[in-house]
């Protein structure tokens, strides 16, 4: 197909994420990606800042994840999981338990961010019931949060991004805290848990669960908090009854400079929710993971199970890419490679930190998030991006880079650059 026709088509049938069907943003087709580099269809090359969405940790098209794939597929691409298991899944689920704090050992592997967040709040009602407590039917959270987009898992994010007035009589209604206003790194302000503790005291008898982003928020502000918020709730939590889970699925594999964000804070989950980077950008796997005794005592509920079970449950192609993306994150020294895009950050962002179009630079383990005064202008803005040869997508007044963890210093330079000409044009800032 040409370029014109796949745009063709694109525009007249297409749906893209949170975008209008009569679309005149605008877009490019991709032809193929390879490493830390997207190719267009017209051949130009863009340095990729995004890593698809925190996914594609270790770069496009890389030869291990591929021969993972192939191998897979000349077995089986897919088989149910009712009654049938395999290697694929075994061998991941050791991999990743062996990456994680001992007590979070049972794992239900989900088909995408958003229904892992939907089995880790199923997974927290049907053990409140099981304890007798049937009246903990709510959850709560913090504002700015985002948890996916499916229906529960929407109830839990912003209820202002999330447009919750327009649903209201669906969705159910859950309790928002403000969010932390202790930024990390900050020296912690004890008032922070005050509403915590307040809400806590007033409707624990009604709340099943605390769902957090530990540490780093993302698609609902790029905003980092204390780790002393995660000690503090999860204290409180234990105190009412109330489980805790941390959706990790954005900071999971590192980002965050530690392999998983609730261990800056060294605060153990009841359960966690993986996505995103768990099959390194290759297809959609997702892990909610629990506590023994919480999976015993689910199942000595009523239901004398867990109520869940997709179609395409451990699917076997996703975990073989999965297992090996895992092998690679530890032969890659992954820590190392997140320390240096963290140096070069600080290296060539905080320089220009005061060019008048940026509120605020913030910079954790391998993201970097430049905060404008107002919102950005992706119609204008887009372009200008991809004719510096670098891909970057914000969001509202947000500017963020989050790069695959194998870019080379000379393309975060470039990157780095491209994004600081393509803004200082677009706001018509001369250096
Ligand atoms: C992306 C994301 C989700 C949703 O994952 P999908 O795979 O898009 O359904 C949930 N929680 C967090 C923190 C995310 O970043």
């Amino acid at each position: 197909m040409t370029e014109q026709e796949i745009l063709s088509i694109d525009r007249n049938h297409i749906w893209h994420p949170y975008a209008s069907i009569d679309n005149d943003m605008p877009i490019f087709t991709v032809d193929h990606a390879h490493q830390a580099t997207i190719t267009l269809k017209n051949g130009h090359t863009l340095i990729d800042g995004m890593s698809s969405w925190w996914s594609a940790i270790h770069g496009y098209n890389h030869p291990r994840l591929n021969q993972a794939a192939h191998q897979q597929l000349s077995k089986m691409s897919h088989v149910m999981f009712g009654g049938l298991t395999h290697e694929p899944a075994a061998r991941l689920a050791k991999q990743l338990l062996t990456l994680l704090h001992p007590d979070l050992n049972k794992i239900f592997f989900a088909d995408s961010g958003s229904v892992a967040v939907e089995v880790a709040m199923k997974m927290a009602m049907q053990y409140q019931h099981a304890k007798g407590l049937t009246k903990k039917q709510k959850f709560a959270t913090i504002r700015s949060g985002y948890h996916g987009d499916t229906w529960h898992a929407m109830s839990v994010c912003d209820p202002d991004t999330g447009m919750h007035n327009l649903f209201t009589r669906n969705l159910p209604l859950q309790y928002f805290l403000p969010q932390p206003s202790t930024v990390f790194g900050a020296s912690w302000k004890v008032e922070d848990i005050q509403p915590l503790k307040n809400l806590l005291e007033l409707h624990h008898q009604d709340i099943a669960a605390l769902i957090l982003e530990p540490i780093v928020q993302g698609a609902g502000g790029m905003y980092f908090y204390s780790p002393e918020y995660l000690h503090q709730a999860k204290a409180l939590c234990d105190q009412y009854q109330v489980l805790i889970i941390f959706d990790e699925i954005a900071t999971g594999f590192g980002r965050t400079g530690k392999l998983f964000a609730y261990q800056h804070a060294a605060v153990i989950p009841d359960i966690i929710c993986l996505g995103k980077a768990l099959t390194g950008g290759y297809l959609t796997l997702s892990a909610t993971i629990t506590q023994s005794h919480i999976a015993e005592t689910i199942c000595a509920g009523d239901a004398k199970c867990f109520m869940h079970g997709p179609t395409f449950m451990g699917n076997p192609l996703a975990c073989s890419i999965a297992y090996e993306s895992l092998q690679l994150l530890i032969e890659n020294d992954w820590q190392k490679q997140v320390n240096h895009i963290n140096e070069l950050f600080q290296k060539l962002l905080l320089p220009i930190s005061s060019r008048p179009y940026i509120k605020e630079l913030r910079i954790l383990g391998a993201i970097a998030v430049l905060e404008l005064h107002t919102p950005v202008n992706m119609k204008t803005l887009t372009p200008r991006f991809v004719e510096q040869g670098v891909w970057i997508r914000p969001f509202g007044k947000l500017v963020y880079l989050m790069p695959p963890y194998i870019i080379s210093p000379q393309e975060l330079t470039q990157l780095i650059t491209g994004m600081i000409n393509a803004l200082d044009d677009e706001y018509g800032v001369t250096p």
